[in-house]
């Protein structure tokens, strides 16, 4: 199922069912068709996934380990619980496998310029080191708002030498980031690379991304036969765009007996609209926007609703075509998780393991924990840690109402606040 999702010469190209495609501006179309053929030519040379396997296990932790959760698996009383680590890569989940492939790609297309857009920053991290590391100049489109709440990430982008452009129109978050950097794009896509960072967007965007991600999925079948000596019965990866999801999907699509089940963020309640359960909620519906067709959650007027999630990395309006169209013929099952079961979750998952995964990643854990009770202690199930949670530490403190940590930041504030009137800047 897996090499017959792309073979296109049974349908159109860059379609994945009604979904996919590739809707941009004319202007754009001949600098996605060079992206295309590079793609093309470097995924059927085998030089080049030895290649981009050599450069993850020297600079990225690659292969990531699978961790047996062996108090997790006694207090659910299920299934046994193994967990794929891609909080262990460089800078902290799974986005640097995508942008280290596409920077590989840069280099056979010879291009010296990456821009990309970011809404809670992590992307533009990702983008930014990969760009310090293969000597690329480097633009990240961020929203101002986002700016504003982001200020960490921010900090480490510049100090990786990237620009960091603040986009005020509209909203200022990411929908407006995206138009901004596709207008670069079309001013620059003789030198310029556009590094998006999922499986969403214009064909070839989708198919790429999976591919870089597919390396996660590979690794775990090797791995879980290895130590289980067979498959797990059921794999949970949390869904944004989508591309951890695609990754670790990619490793069992041809093993129809490994069920494959994609969590979305349910927010407040799906019942309430605040969300970004685009399948899982049933309220999303097929269209076209950002240069690609799938369900967005949108009114009946095909304006965007706004979503929510207390994981920033999962608040988005779209999802990946293939996972889309995965959902639609069967293979892919949906669920959602609310924000108060994922930080349950999470808490249940540090005290028991010492593992922290990222608020994202602990949507995963939070339906697996659901589900693994009515599990048999002979089954297997995977969760898909697509990242650390330290990045998380100024959302769960808030939402665990640590009072000490509410202190600690008074008291920073306070002493900055001080010094800038010694200063006279305040
Ligand atoms: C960005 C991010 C996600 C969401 O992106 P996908 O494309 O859906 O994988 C999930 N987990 C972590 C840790 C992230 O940083």
């Amino acid at each position: 199922m897996y090499q017959d999702l792309f073979d296109f010469r049974q349908g159109r190209e860059g379609y994945y069912g009604q979904f996919g495609g590739a809707y941009v501006p004319e202007i754009l179309h001949e600098t996605l068709a060079e992206l295309r053929a590079a793609f093309d030519e470097a995924r059927h040379d085998p030089k080049f996934w030895r290649q981009y396997v050599e450069v993850m296990s020297t600079y990225s932790c690659r292969p990531t380990p699978i961790t047996y959760c062996d108090n997790l698996t006694r207090l659910l009383g299920g299934a046994k619980i193994f967990v794929k680590r891609e909080d262990l890569n460089h800078t902290g989940a799974h986005k640097v496998n995508n942008v280290m492939g596409q920077g590989l790609l840069m280099r056979r297309m010879g291009k010296k310029r990456v821009i990309a857009e970011t809404g809670a920053g992590q992307h533009g991290v990702a983008t930014a080191t990969m760009a310090a590391r293969l000597g690329l100049d480097c633009r990240i489109y961020m929203g101002e708002d986002d700016i504003a709440r982001q200020r960490p990430n921010v900090f480490w982008m510049e100090q990786l030498g990237a620009e960091v452009i603040a986009v005020t129109d509209g909203t200022r978050t990411l929908k407006d980031a995206i138009n901004a950097c596709l207008r670069d794009w079309v001013e620059s896509m003789s030198n310029t690379h556009y590094a998006l960072g999922t499986v969403c967007g214009p064909h070839p965007f989708p198919h790429m991304v999976m591919y870089f991600q597919s390396i996660i999925g590979r690794e775990a079948r090797e791995q879980m036969q290895k130590q289980t000596g067979k498959l797990p019965k059921r794999v949970y990866a949390c869904v944004g765009g989508g591309s951890n999801a695609s990754g670790i999907f990619a490793g069992f699509l041809e093993d129809s007996e490994v069920d494959l089940v994609g969590v979305e963020a349910g927010g407040l309640g799906i019942s309430s609209g605040k969300h970004a359960a685009r399948i899982a909620g049933g309220q999303g519906c097929p269209g076209v926007a950002q240069g690609y067709k799938t369900y967005f959650l949108q009114d009946k007027e095909g304006l965007m609703n706004d979503t929510h999630s207390v994981a920033a990395g999962l608040d988005y309006i779209g999802v990946g075509p293939i996972l889309a169209h995965l959902h639609d013929r069967g293979r892919v099952r949906f669920e959602s998780a609310t924000d108060t079961e994922v930080v349950e979750a999470l808490k249940l998952t540090i005290r028991s393991e010492g593992l922290i995964p990222a608020l994202e990643s602990s949507h995963a854990f939070a339906a697996a924990c659901r589900e693994a009770p009515q599990l048999s202690p002979d089954d297997a199930i995977l969760i898909n840690q697509s990242g650390r949670g330290d990045k998380d530490i100024f959302t769960v403190a808030d939402a665990l109402g640590d009072e000490r940590w509410k202190e600690f930041i008074q008291g920073k504030a306070a002493a900055y606040e001080s010094a800038a009137r010694k200063r006279g800047t305040l």
